[in-house]
């Protein structure tokens, strides 16, 4: 019948503009490496802004001490603190909190956010127990995983250049954020000090070479994405006369804003347009938490309005951006039963839709097809990191087991998505390289890195 014919043909154009070949890949690879490359060696605009984090001595497992962290960088913020034993103790403490921010604060002003933090802060600082020891006469200091663009400036400071994952906070952009922060924490009465500045992606890399020196790639997917690595400082002509005496620094390549060869539907670009940051973070919007539910809602939107998916009438909630989320449609791909119960009734919880057993197929096929290209994709970026280290000094990657920490929800709970982002990086690097690869999920979260770097960077030390 007419109907399920053009709902089929839908399909297949969805299918067919979300394609991920190996070619698509290998361009998608290619165009990340090469961006790197152009963008450390000449600092003219890419859409890969490379950060030098000024990160260049990462935790060795000789930090003693007592160090909080806060993580802000998604829907939540977590406050952490932890107690270092040095290399034979190690980790002897830690507690953490997370504190869920209130829509409303992810549009009001800097100082209302900050506010919110540092008394987050305050709060759990009270009930720090006797595990934990700061000697007589220091300052308790802080690693701030905040998981924005920043400009670093220092390891210690940092101008946000923009929002992103739907932030939208008014006079906080072109400003240190550690000044911002410090200003709440002084209206709040609290004596601490903030030692580095790091965003997830340098958290999460610092706390996984805490336990494993052969961590050189970190990469956050959870609400956004970003990844960061361990660069040779004379791969990097725009820091040269500067000394770091490791000779390395991390370098964040905020991939967030990388656009170059995806393949993108009709449902990107209207999701996009209407974005609170049109034309930007495309790479983002394509891999990350944030957006995979709203691109499947827009394609079955459409699906039930021209093809009549769900019948004659569309419920009006499937109209209401982000009423499906990823973690529905992770829920709905966990369904292996003949009736696809939970398809349905997550269909109908999140969108009042009622479904019939060939519409749930195809809801799957709709999730497959955009979870597939995501994690693809992902895959894509990280072997275009992995491609431009080893391409600077050979044998440095492929050569010898090298690490790829990934942090963040959508890796650690969708397996679909996992799955296909594994695959993608097989398929691209060959039996032989992948062998030496290690894929793994970081456990610690990025705000134990934070706290790690506020110990290796500690003024006491
Ligand atoms: P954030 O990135 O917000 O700091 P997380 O790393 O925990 O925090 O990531 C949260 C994101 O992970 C959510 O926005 C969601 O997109 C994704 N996510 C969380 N749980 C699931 C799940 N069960 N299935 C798929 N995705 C999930």
């Amino acid at each position: 019948d007419v109907v399920s014919v053009s709902v089929a043909s839908l399909l297949t154009k969805l299918k067919h503009d979300c394609a991920t070949p190996l070619p698509i890949l290998q361009q998608v690879a290619d165009a990340m490496s090469a961006q790197m490359r152009a963008r450390l060696a000449l600092d003219s605009p890419t859409q890969l802004a490379m950060i030098p984090t000024y990160v260049h001595n990462l935790p060795t497992g000789n930090e003693k001490g007592l160090f909080y962290a806060l993580d802000l960088g998604g829907t939540n913020f977590r406050v952490l603190r932890v107690q270092l034993g040095g290399k034979q103790e190690r980790v002897i403490a830690m507690e953490f909190e997370q504190v869920s921010i209130p829509q409303h604060l992810m549009f009001g002003t800097s100082e209302e956010l900050f506010d919110l933090i540092s008394s987050g802060l305050a709060k759990f600082a009270e009930k720090e127990g006797d595990k934990f020891h700061l000697p007589p006469g220091r300052t308790r200091e802080i690693g701030f995983a905040f998981s924005f663009p920043v400009k670093q400036t220092s390891m210690d400071s940092g101008i946000l250049i923009r929002w992103t994952k739907g932030f939208a906070v008014t006079g906080a952009a072109g400003r240190d954020v550690v000044a911002c922060l410090n200003e709440a924490l002084k209206r709040q009465g609290l004596d601490m000090r903030v030692s580095a500045l790091v965003n997830d992606a340098v958290g999460t890399l610092a706390g996984a070479e805490y336990w494993d020196n052969d961590v050189l790639v970190a990469v956050i997917l959870g609400t956004g994405t970003n990844a960061c690595y361990v660069e040779q400082i004379n791969a990097i002509p725009k820091l040269q006369g500067q000394v770091f005496p490791s000779g390395r620094m991390v370098i964040s390549t905020e991939w967030g804003a990388f656009s170059t060869a995806l393949p993108l539907t009709e449902f990107d670009e209207e999701m996009d347009a209407a974005s609170n940051n049109p034309a930007e973070q495309i790479f983002e919007k394509t891999i990350s938490g944030m957006y995979l539910g709203e691109i499947v809602r827009r394609a079955l939107l459409r699906m039930a309005q021209v093809g009549g998916l769900f019948g004659k009438s569309v419920p009006q909630k499937l109209s209401i951006p982000f009423t499906l989320r990823t973690p529905d449609l992770c829920a709905m791909q966990q369904d292996n039963s003949d009736d696809l119960q939970s398809v349905g009734s997550v269909l109908y919880g999140r969108t009042g839709v009622e479904s019939n057993l060939s519409a749930r197929k195809t809801v799957l096929e709709v999730c497959d097809t955009v979870i597939k290209r995501g994690g693809r994709l992902a895959g894509a970026g990280i072997v275009g990191i992995l491609q431009k280290m080893e391409e600077d000094s050979e044998g440095v990657i492929f050569g010898k087991r090298t690490v790829v920490a990934i942090e963040g929800g959508l890796y650690e709970n969708y397996p679909q998505y996992r799955a296909y982002l594994h695959d993608s990086v097989t398929e691209l690097l060959g039996m032989e390289k992948s062998n030496n690869l290690v894929i793994q999920l970081s456990k610690d979260g990025s705000g134990m890195g934070a706290a790690l770097l506020a110990a290796s960077n500690s003024m006491y030390m």
